[in-house]
């Protein structure tokens, strides 16, 4: 069984094709990804309409190049899955149109596929089923969220989320404090490995005993950033400390709360997922104290962890498998879809 994978909810236009094998096993043929983040680099942010228009230019060459990667012809898919939110209004549509006309022209089932389980999902290509249940970190450029994954097909369940900035958002604003470019999480990840996490102690959020257990908050740690860096005005940053320190605090706070959530629940497998999981401290720091609280972690390679096709193509192979009704070609983009729709 073969299904291909539509992903245009932020500046990625991504396709991917994965097979469902005899055994239930997933295999991925195809992972094409066209990003449109240079366009909006002088912006510091995506800037909604130039990111549905390069997903318009992208779409149909990325699909001709995912298929020659894997050797197949549009007619070899069986299912189709396209993310129809939480996303850009704009270029949400341009992925599920397109899924809908090949949907319609292939006569095959179309399933509008919820991104944020899409970004746990991707980790079943790397490392095969997820045990049930699990605990999935998810931390990408719009979300941060602790979620129950009783089955990425039909249950998943909020633990806990951020109150203000995701984290990857705090990254994309300190990198701009600090005169790094957009996106933030590489250049600070850099210069981070410079520098002396232990420099400046920035505040970890809703971390006190009366703060809400699994919820996170970022807001505060950007603008003490901010506050650091311009009490210093005229004189020279130590970016490397300030990025290294920031980076500390993150992945203190994201690694504390998710083992502490696994821990109470009665979880023992972590999924890291979502853009900021191909954070380096973030990994080493959530491999450290899993092992040292009994939990399993998983962390999809850097090139699964930011937004592709793949992941949608792996949901779309697990709503297949699990045997979910399909959507029907009415199917239309939903912005603000909640994390517990896997599909509509
Ligand atoms: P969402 O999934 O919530 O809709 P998104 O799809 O835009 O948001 P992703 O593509 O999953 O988000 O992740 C992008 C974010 O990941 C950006 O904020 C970027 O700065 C961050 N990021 C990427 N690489 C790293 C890294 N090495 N360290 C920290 N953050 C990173
Ligand atoms: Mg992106
Ligand atoms: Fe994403």
């Amino acid at each position: 069984t073969i299904v291909l994978g539509i992903e245009s909810s932020c500046d990625e236009t991504g396709i991917g094709i994965v097979r469902i094998e005899s055994d239930g096993a997933l295999t991925l043929l195809a992972d094409e990804v066209a990003s449109s983040v240079d366009q909006h680099a002088r912006f510091g942010g995506v800037v909604p309409e130039v990111a549905s228009r390069a997903h318009l230019e992208a779409l149909v060459p990325s699909v001709t190049r995912a298929f020659e990667a894997a050797a197949l012809e549009l007619s070899d898919v069986d299912a189709i899955a396209v993310t129809c939110g939480p996303g850009l209004a704009g270029a949400l549509l341009v992925g599920v149109s397109a899924a809908k006309a090949y949907a319609a022209a292939l006569n095959v089932p179309l399933y509008g596929a919820n991104h944020l389980p899409g970004h746990v999902a991707a980790d079943t290509l790397e490392h095969g089923p997820l045990p049930s249940p699990c605990l999935a970190l998810l931390v990408s450029g719009g979300h941060t969220q602790l979620l129950r994954v009783d089955d990425l097909a039909t249950k998943i369940t909020e633990v806990g989320s951020t109150i203000d900035d995701a984290a990857g958002e705090a990254y994309d604003k300190v990198a701009r404090i600090l005169g790094l470019p957009y996106p933030g999480g590489p250049p600070i990840d850099k210069a981070a490995r410079r520098g002396n996490p232990d420099a400046i102690r920035f505040p970890r959020g809703l971390t006190g005993p009366r703060d809400a257990k699994y919820d996170f908050s970022f807001s505060g740690l950007k603008t003490a950033v901010a506050r650091w860096v311009e009490a210093r005005e005229g004189q020279e940053i130590p970016v490397d400390d300030v990025a290294a320190s920031f980076q500390e605090a993150v992945a203190d706070v994201l690694t504390a709360k998710a083992v502490r959530a696994a821990t109470e629940l009665g979880i023992d497998t972590m999924v890291v997922s979502g853009g900021v999981a191909a954070n380096s401290r973030l990994s080493t720091l959530a491999a450290a104290r899993c092992a040292e609280a009994g939990i399993t972690l998983r962390v999809p390679r850097p090139r699964l962890c930011t937004d592709n096709g793949a992941m949608i193509a792996a949901l779309g192979a697990h709503l297949v498998k699990a045997q979910v009704r399909p959507s029907s070609l009415d199917l239309s983009a939903n912005p603000g879809l909640p994390v517990g729709t896997v599909t509509v």
